[in-house]
């Protein structure tokens, strides 16, 4: 495995972060909704647009870790990160390696 590979699949994960941050301070600005807040996969393949439903105060507790990112459970990929809680409908993973790096670094 190329470490070039591995930097570019963690740069996407830290976009598709980026993009959920965004959506995050959108919510904050409106208030609370009726319905959850949607958040996009934040798997390494650039062209997934899996959605997820995120509860409010997992999304603040895992957003502080640097490491950490949403994705639809079989989107993890075992050589960049490791599952560390499974939700219904999505998996928190751990980015380890030099993706974990460049998850930080972002
Ligand atoms: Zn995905």
């Amino acid at each position: 495995m190329s470490s070039l590979w591995e930097q570019r699949a963690a740069r996407n994960e830290a976009l598709f972060r980026e993009v959920n941050e965004n959506i995050a301070r959108l919510e904050e600005r409106h208030g609370t909704t009726e319905t959850e807040p949607v958040y996009v996969c934040e798997c390494a393949d650039a062209v997934c647009t899996e959605q997820l439903a995120i509860e409010p105060e997992t999304y603040r507790r895992v957003r502080e870790e640097p490491r950490l990112f949403f994705m639809r459970p079989g989107h993890e990929d075992p050589q960049l990160e490791r599952v560390v809680e499974r939700h219904a409908g999505y998996l928190v993973v751990e980015k380890t390696g030099e993706a974990g790096r460049v998850a930080e670094q972002t």
